[in-house]
């Protein structure tokens, strides 16, 4: 007998809340709606009074930060607050940006636009993500079997643009799409920056053990190597598109197997999502070309890119002699390519991006003058910028623009007459005793940067590293860190929450949109973590553990490298030897304080050692005096002691909560010790 059973408070109570969710989310996108109509008026009034759409950094700024103020009063996590706001702007500002040349389509009712690939395809979601805040008439997306079908498509007039995806944050460019362009037929006119999120998607029942094979784009499949590391049994499955790979499995849906695919294309096919973030890698960023037959002008006053193609005579200092026209202009160039050419072998092309537009005068000035070192220019286009670059209010920024310019000694390229052990050969090359910046994620550590690295010893749990990252990116800090593999003097103490903390590196990184450093302690795990993390970190305990500086000699993620506590500096630039006989000199040096006589502070910060390595090599150094203070009073006066003595950087401990935390709590800083590390650090600044 079946018994009837009234809901329990519990139940009752929940769909009570989750009703008050629906209508919340409702008045959100009814407000957002609004919103937009509102921006879209003052777009129609700025352009019938003239005034072109201008961005207003500064206004912008001024703007996220009021409002991180007013999430903060509300108990909103003010940075998550501000990356809202952020992406509301950035819709609000492209919807008022008018091409000068009217859209081919503006007089149709739909604008036609080919793209590789089949529908929900990630071309398919980009070129909704970009029609929509480019406004006018609908858009009727189409798919082409390939890429040259897409782009012939647009030549005979089939479609009004093509979008073709140019290259990729993981595996690079996309050689047919730069074939196709650099043919100059047609003109660059759009960006779009597209983030690819793959996830494992089922016929609705189907279990993981179930799966036989995953099916998907042999690219989509590449970028996701430990699924199948950790699923052997499962069979890989190449596929035209990963949005094809979803329609066909769900035509087949006693096949047992899964596409790697989009959310969206899982969702158009009535497919069961299984696994989300299924990628090695955090950021999977695609940027997406769009072209035309007819060149189209950005509104004045936006960020644009103009992307050249050039063919250089074969003489000798040609190219050194090109790239040295754009510099003298005090223009960026943020790409450049070498295409082949087909018909002439060893002669090569180049595709180039220039952070500019077209009709800047100091671009007019460059093609000028570029014109005696090229044998020929083709402009592919110029149109808005749609990443992020310098000078776009990111929240906040950090503090290497501020300080930029911080009082430091600027010592003078390492000189090739100080005293390195003989044996660091590669480490004293000439090459590498000139200043060099390692790049870390997006964020560059020296010469003229100021780096801020900082975040907890260990990565205790979600909440408190979420919490932490809050802190320390509100503050200025450009990588996070955090150790997941603790390397602790006593085996009864954390030892860290190794692969887990790792994950939770991956998403709060992704999260904050902030790199982050952690330490490797086994040789074995460099080949994975290198994937994983931005930077490694050898603790001081390992410095001369050779086993594991050969392994990270033979990955290419930067390596912070500490040095050992009662280890001689030239000790210290022959462990650097190991990493760079093994090719990797992607290194920056950390002092972190010695073992002396001394028992006041938990070691001897020595701040010679920082312009004695610089004198030494040109690499990166950088102070760690949260391990050398072990007191939290100490850490900001060691901190501006080893700015002033010419450091690239710090890296500090911080905790939301020090008295909790699970090692190293004497030390860490709160909150309020950051802002006062980061007011002392702008009050040296010149
Ligand atoms: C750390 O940075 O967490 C650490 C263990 O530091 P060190 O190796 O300098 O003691
Ligand atoms: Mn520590």
């Amino acid at each position: 007998m079946r018994m009837t059973m009234s809901p329990s408070p519990y139940d009752s109570a929940l769909s009570e809340l989750r009703s008050e969710i629906d209508s919340l989310d409702d008045r959100l996108l009814e407000l957002m709606a609004h919103r937009f109509e509102r921006v879209r008026r003052v777009g129609d009034l700025k352009q019938e009074a003239g005034t072109p759409a201008i961005r207003d950094p500064r206004r912008e700024a001024e703007l996220h930060d009021a409002w991180a103020k007013k999430a903060e009063e509300r108990g909103l996590a003010p940075y998550l607050a501000g990356r809202i706001l952020r992406e509301l702007t950035n819709w609000s500002r492209r919807s008022q940006e008018r091409s000068d040349s009217a859209s081919p389509s503006s007089k149709r009712a739909s604008t036609r636009v080919s793209f590789q690939g089949a529908r929900h395809a990630h071309s398919d979601l980009a070129a909704r993500k970009l029609f929509a805040s480019r406004g006018g008439a609908e858009l009727d997306a189409i798919p082409y079997a390939n890429f040259a079908e897409a782009m012939a498509a647009l030549e005979r007039g089939e479609v009004d643009y093509a979008l073709l995806p140019f290259e990729n944050s993981l595996v690079g460019s996309v050689p047919e799409v730069g074939r196709l362009i650099s043919k100059g037929a047609c003109h660059i006119v759009d960006e779009e920056i597209w983030e690819v999120e793959h996830v494992v998607a089922v016929p609705p029942g189907l279990a993981m053990e179930d799966i036989v094979a995953v099916r998907s784009h042999p690219v989509a499949l590449a970028q996701c190597r430990r699924f199948f590391e950790a699923n052997p049994s499962i069979a890989v499955e190449e596929w035209f598109d990963t949005a094809g790979a979803a329609e066909s499995i769900a035509a087949h849906p006693d096949g047992r197997r899964a596409a790697l695919c989009s959310v969206e294309a899982a969702r158009a096919h009535g497919l069961e999502v299984l696994v989300t973030g299924v990628g090695d890698r955090r950021r999977n960023l695609t940027r997406f070309l769009l072209m035309a037959r007819e060149p189209e002008t950005p509104a004045e006053g936006i960020p644009a890119t103009t992307t050249l193609h050039l063919k250089l005579s074969h003489a000798k200092g040609s190219l050194h002699g090109l790239l040295g026209v754009f510099e003298g202009q005090g223009l960026n160039l943020s790409r450049i390519e070498s295409r082949a050419n087909p018909d002439r072998a060893f002669e090569y092309s180049f595709l180039i991006d220039i952070e500019t537009r077209l009709d800047a005068p100091e671009m007019q000035g460059a093609l000028n003058e570029a014109r005696r070192h090229a044998v020929s220019i083709d402009i592919l286009g110029t149109y808005p910028c749609r990443g992020e670059r310098a000078g776009s209010p990111e929240c906040p920024a950090a503090l290497s623009d501020s300080l930029g310019a911080i009082a430091r000694p600027k010592p003078e390229p390492a000189s090739q007459g100080a005293v390195v052990p003989a044996e660091a050969k590669a480490v004293a090359r000439d090459e590498m005793t000139t200043r060099r910046s390692v790049r870390v994620g997006g964020v560059e550590i020296g010469p003229d940067q100021f780096t801020l690295i900082a975040g907890p010893c260990a990565v205790e749990s979600e909440a408190q590293l979420n919490a932490t990252a809050e802190i320390v990116k509100a503050r200025g800090a450009a990588i996070l860190r955090g150790g997941a593999f603790k390397p602790r003097t006593s085996p009864h103490s954390f030892q860290g929450l190794r692969w887990e903390g790792v994950k939770l590196l991956k998403e709060t990184s992704s999260r904050y949109d902030i790199p982050f450093v952690t330490e490797v302690i086994e040789p074995g795990d460099v080949e994975r973590l290198a994937e994983e993390a931005d930077m490694l970190q050898v603790g001081a305990r390992n410095m001369q553990n050779f086993p594991l500086l050969r392994a990270l000699g033979r990955v290419r993620t930067p390596v912070l490298l500490k040095r050992g506590m009662s280890a001689t500096l030239d000790e210290l630039l022959l462990a650097t030897e190991y990493l760079f006989a093994g090719g990797n000199d992607q290194v920056v040096l950390c002092e972190r304080g010695i073992r002396t006589f001394e028992r006041s502070t938990r070691a001897t910060l020595d701040v010679s050692a920082v312009p004695v390595l610089k004198e030494k090599c040109g690499l990166p150094v950088i102070v760690d005096p949260s391990h050398a203070a072990g007191r939290r009073d100490l850490v900001v006066p060691l901190a501006l002691a080893a700015a002033a003595a010419g450091a690239d950087g710090l890296i500090v401990e911080v905790h939301h909560r020090p008295e909790e935390a699970l090692c190293d709590k004497d030390q860490a800083l709160r909150s309020e010790d950051l802002d006062a590390l980061v007011a002392g650090l702008q009050r040296i600044q010149t």
